[in-house]
């Protein structure tokens, strides 16, 4: 069974909208292994870092204004296909454009209050995870996965 593991974030306005359960539960749901989870306020420096791909976008200023605008809850979650999947769980960037039954087309409406982040390749992922647990993850058995797995 493949390990691979994926940056899941909750952002300020899903904290503050009570909405870090029901986006766990999706996850959980779906047969994913939380590998890590962490509550913090994220500073500019270590958002910089994690959006360091989009700081010559207009809406990187405002971006930082709303992930700096309370707590967020980070997690790493494991399993068959996880980046992928994730995202797919997910849904896309622009609420919007998100199919009902994914996280974004049922909770949200705007792109600069979308709720969640996703890493979008297992090389962002494995960056991502490392950035936000430097003190790493946690590997244990999970005998349900006989369950999930064929
Ligand atoms: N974003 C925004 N306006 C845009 C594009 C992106 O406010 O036109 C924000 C949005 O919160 C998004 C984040 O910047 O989730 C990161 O953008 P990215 O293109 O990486 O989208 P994601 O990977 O989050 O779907
Ligand atoms: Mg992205």
């Amino acid at each position: 069974m493949s390990q691979e593991r994926t940056y899941i974030m909750v952002k300020p306005d899903g904290v503050e909208r009570g909405l870090v359960g029901k986006i766990i539960s999706r996850f959980e749901q779906r047969g994913y292994k939380l590998a890590a989870i962490r509550l913090l306020k994220a500073d500019q420096a270590l958002l910089s870092q994690h959006y360091a791909d989009l700081a010559e976008k207009p809406f990187f200023p405002r971006l930082m204004a709303y992930m700096t605008s309370g707590p967020v809850v980070g997690m790493v979650w494991e399993g068959k296909d996880a980046v992928r999947t994730g995202r797919t769980l997910l849904g896309e960037t622009n609420p919007l454009n998100s199919a009902p039954g994914t996280i974004r087309g049922d909770f949200c409406i705007d792109v600069g209050k979308n709720l969640c982040h996703g890493s979008d390749s297992v090389e962002n992922a494995n960056k991502e995870i490392a950035l936000w647990f430097p003190q790493g993850v946690c590997s244990y058995d999970r005998p349900s996965d006989r369950l999930i797995y064929e």
